[in-house]
């Protein structure tokens, strides 16, 4: 805990007295610490490409001016560098998008069966690349209408579906189901459970906790190799949140992972 006190001394009834105010300042310096650890941790992945480019713009005036291959090499990476910075640039401004307007509730409605078959669509080149097949269960030719913000919500499919082909690729599969919850306990109400689940290399459970935080990796190098930016599961968290929903992860070390998004049938309701 950490305190503030202020003595000030004062007159009461005509007598000397003083007056002690303690405030608890623990939340205000802990937000200070997380705003910090941000910044840092941001500078930090913007610098790491940044010093790669600036590295290999050196070597291109230098010593592999006039090595044709070296040159394509060198141009690849840092395009693939160039390429990090933007993502990472894309997803920092997605996240103080969706925390600004978090308390606003979500106005229009959205088809949530069809935005998610978007996101398949759009993910599946990557998933065959990687070897993976998407299978949707209770999907197709069904139109589920939920109160939302589209564009938000299909970040949140994207991006789970996205880190199921990249993390679970070695098992193969991603299978995408959609379900009516009749009676939802913490919604009291009807909800609308979506999960995602693969079958690759599972998370140990002490990670659970702490994934949705900014940058949280389980693995830096593996992060970093599949282009990650680290602030995926982050902004899902938000999205959701602002939606009334709940975000479950269940995954089993060398089993696969489960991560289900279950959505409020109306944010009226809560
Ligand atoms: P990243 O850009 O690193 O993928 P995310 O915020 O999307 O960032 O995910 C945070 C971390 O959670 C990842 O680096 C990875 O270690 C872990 N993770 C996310 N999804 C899965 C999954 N389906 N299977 C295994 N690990 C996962």
């Amino acid at each position: 805990v950490f305190c503030e006190v202020t003595v000030t001394a004062m007159q009461l009834e005509g007598r000397r007295a003083a007056a002690v105010v303690i405030e608890d300042r623990s939340r205000d310096e802990e937000t200070e610490l997380m705003r910090r650890d941000f910044v840092a941790n941001v500078s930090h992945e913007l610098r790491t490409p940044l010093t790669a480019l600036m590295g290999f713009i050196e070597t291109l005036r230098g010593p592999a001016r006039n090595d044709p291959n070296a040159r394509d090499r060198f141009l690849d990476i840092m395009e693939r560098e160039a390429g990090r910075m933007n993502r990472l640039i894309g997803d920092l401004l997605s996240l103080s998008r969706v925390e600004q307007d978090e308390r606003r509730r979500p106005v229009e409605t959205v088809d949530i069966a069809g935005l998610i078959r978007s996101a398949v669509t759009a993910l599946t080149p990557q998933a065959a690349a990687a070897g993976v097949a998407i299978e949707q269960v209770g999907l197709a030719d069904r139109a589920v209408q939920l109160p939302g913000d589209a564009d938000q919500l299909v970040q949140v499919f994207h991006n789970l579906i996205e880190n199921a082909v990249k993390y679970g690729a070695g098992g193969g599969l991603v299978t995408i189901t959609l379900e009516r919850l009749d009676h939802e306990p913490v919604m009291r109400g009807p909800a609308w459970a979506i999960a995602v689940a693969d079958k690759g290399e599972g998370i140990d459970p002490r990670h659970l906790p702490r994934l949705t935080e900014r940058f949280y990796r389980v693995d830096t190098h593996r992060s970093r190799e599949q282009g990650g930016t680290g602030l995926g599961l982050a902004i899902v968290k938000h999205i959701i949140s602002r939606h009334r929903g709940r975000l479950r992860i269940e995954s089993k070390k060398g089993e696969g992972s489960r991560f289900i998004v279950i959505l409020p049938e109306s944010v009226g309701r809560l």
